[in-house]
């Protein structure tokens, strides 16, 4: 097996393109997928500021790499959900990678603001881990974005993720989300520019990016989402295309490309309004968020009062 760029010694081979790399040029493969991406999408440019959302795991460390080695200005945000070992754990690779990069991780700390964690709120509100974690989640990304004047927010969803996402989106008919599955969500009433410039690798791909660049990540998955439906779409889809390569991408770029007319260019249907409690946007009177906390008996306004004083 020989290199496609320099013809030397290949050790690694993506079936789905058929061409084979050797390590230097499989890093130069990952920078030139990211770049396509944010390219084609139009998701930020090199003067913009970009804060990306890491969780400690490969995809997310790997996005960081791959953009500060692009040249792109990048600050990190932690979401510590407080749930033990897990959480720790995270929190130091998240640390270690920051420092060895020398750059700046905002980090908020769930149990530090609540004295509770995700588990007791998801319990309070009958709702799974996953569900839960994601609401939370997101309003955490989305407010310290605005707040501290970011220009867009990056995760590290990847082509799996966002194909498996897709599977059970479709699967369900869960019209709404279908829209969230884009690459790039622009800047719209309150809610901040975010992007997914992973979208074009697989978790295989970000995997051996980490095992080259020996960026050290948590590969333990989260305790909570062992559970997780998505897990079974991503072996589904796994299958599909072991038989069939390409299979993935073709699925979800083929939706990508069809479905922007009827669920990105139609978006003035939703109605979105500030939270009567928080201000935050929201498509009904009162967002998830501050919902899921009232009910859980705690402080929806405590959280942003906390950013704000530590920013
Ligand atoms: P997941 O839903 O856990 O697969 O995560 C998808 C993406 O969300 C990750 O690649 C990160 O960019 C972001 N993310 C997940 N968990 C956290 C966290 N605890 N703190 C910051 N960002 C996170
Ligand atoms: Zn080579
Ligand atoms: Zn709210």
């Amino acid at each position: 097996m020989w290199c496609i760029k320099c013809k030397g010694p290949a050790s690694i081979y993506i079936r789905r393109h058929n061409s084979a790399f050797c390590e230097e040029h499989y890093l130069e493969y990952m920078r030139k997928q990211v770049e396509r991406a944010i390219e084609y999408y139009k998701m930020f440019t090199r003067e913009e500021k970009i804060l990306v959302a890491v969780s400690g795991g490969k995809d997310s460390l790997a996005l960081w790499d791959i953009l500060l080695d692009l040249g792109y200005t990048a600050d990190g945000i932690h979401i510590d959900i407080g749930i033990g070992e897990y959480s720790i754990i995270s929190k130091e690779k998240v640390r270690t990678f920051a420092s060895s990069r020398g750059v700046k991780c905002y980090e908020v700390n769930l149990k530090d603001i609540y004295q509770t964690s995700i588990t007791y709120i998801a319990r309070k509100n009958n709702r799974s881990y996953c569900s839960t974690c994601g609401v939370i989640k997101r309003y955490i990304m989305n407010l310290f974005t605005v707040l501290v004047g970011y220009d867009v927010i990056v995760t590290g969803h990847n082509l799996d993720d966002e194909s498996a996402s897709l599977l059970g989106n479709v699967l369900h008919w869960q019209i709404e989300y279908l829209r969230s599955q884009f690459p790039i969500m622009p800047k719209e009433l309150g809610f901040s520019r975010k992007a997914k410039p992973l979208c074009r690798v697989t978790d295989e791909e970000t995997t051996k990016y980490c095992d080259i660049k020996c960026i050290n990540y948590v590969s333990e998955r989260c305790p909570l989402s062992k559970k997780a439906q998505s897990l079974v779409y991503k072996e589904l889809l796994s299958q599909l295309e072991a038989s069939s390569p390409g299979s993935k991408a073709q699925f979800y770029f083929g939706f990508l490309e069809r479905g922007k007319r009827y669920f990105v260019e139609k978006q003035e249907t939703l109605s979105i309004s500030n939270c009567k409690i928080c201000g935050q946007p929201t498509t009904e009177d009162i967002c998830s968020f501050c919902r899921q906390m009232r009910r859980a008996g705690l402080d929806p306004l405590l959280l942003k009062s906390t950013i704000e004083r530590n920013i």
